[in-house]
């Protein structure tokens, strides 16, 4: 059975990362704030979390979706940025060169990280860090090359595939509590690795390659809660509306009390 996810809010009143209630709680989107994400935890990330968790996803969104971002007119605290020219590098001759497109000119490509699926954990290593684009809006990169003289032409790309894996992870726990308050996720390490700066999250966080799972061409962002059994799946399609990939978090086993209790949704 599945749990859709609706636009709207659902109050805490304790930081879902470390359990503190004391001190000022601030609210916590489940996808970013900065990607237009709908769906808001109220009162729920302490200071030192918060700040944690704005750092990595700032790096995310920085260094996958800047131009997605700035072209789509995301939200934005930095307004002025949006109207900046974009870089575009063009290559004449064997030499490179950045030349700087006004924002309505610009090619628009979404990358997503292509990761493996976590059914192929056997594979010894991960073939990260690769990126499919798609293009979105505006001229293609082949029609603005002619435009500067140059061959090619092309966008400066660089992630870091473990900031984008615990991106995922933090949205794959806040999905859950927005889904179903904090009891399932109680006695799990997962919310605490988080915001750990040594946690890894390869064996959790990976791609969708069953059945689609959230549609396309709705919502911006689509995610749903999924179970087998008492294991807790989230499934996130980040740019839904683009046709971008899906991916999965495995958050392992729900709590036992709440997997027996009433609240439990999932019931056959
Ligand atoms: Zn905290």
């Amino acid at each position: 059975m599945d749990f859709f996810a609706s636009p709207n809010a659902r109050a805490v009143g304790q930081c879902i990362y470390c359990g503190c209630s004391s001190g000022k709680l601030s609210r916590e989107h489940v996808v970013p704030y900065g990607l237009n994400g709908p769906w808001v935890l109220l009162g729920a990330s302490c200071a030192p979390c918060a700040q944690i968790t704005a750092e990595f996803e700032r790096t995310v969104l920085q260094e996958l979706w800047p131009m997605a971002r700035h072209i789509l007119g995301l939200q934005t605290r930095r307004k002025k940025d949006l109207k900046q020219p974009w870089p575009i590098v063009v290559e004449r001759g064997n030499r490179q060169e950045e030349v700087f497109v006004a924002p309505d000119r610009c090619p628009l490509y979404l990358p997503s990280p292509r990761l493996r699926s976590l059914r192929d954990l056997s594979t010894s290593s991960d073939p990260d860090p690769m990126l499919e684009f798609r293009h979105i809006a505006g001229p293609t990169l082949q029609q603005i090359g002619p435009a500067y003289d140059a061959e090619f032409a092309g966008a400066r790309l660089r992630y870091r595939p473990h900031d984008f894996r615990r991106l995922l992870a933090k949205v794959g726990v806040c999905a859950v509590v927005y889904a179903l308050g904090l009891d399932p996720l109680s006695g799990s390490s997962l919310p605490a690795a988080i915001v750990d700066e040594t946690s890894t999250f390869d064996h959790i966080v990976g791609a969708w390659t069953g059945e689609p799972v959230n549609p396309s061409g709705g919502g911006l962002h689509e995610m749903r809660v999924k179970t087998t059994g008492c294991d807790l799946h989230v499934i996130v399609r980040l740019f839904a509306q683009f046709g971008a990939p899906e991916y999965h978090v495995d958050l392992g086993a729900a709590n036992p009390a709440f997997v027996d209790s009433e609240k439990w949704p999932f019931r056959a």
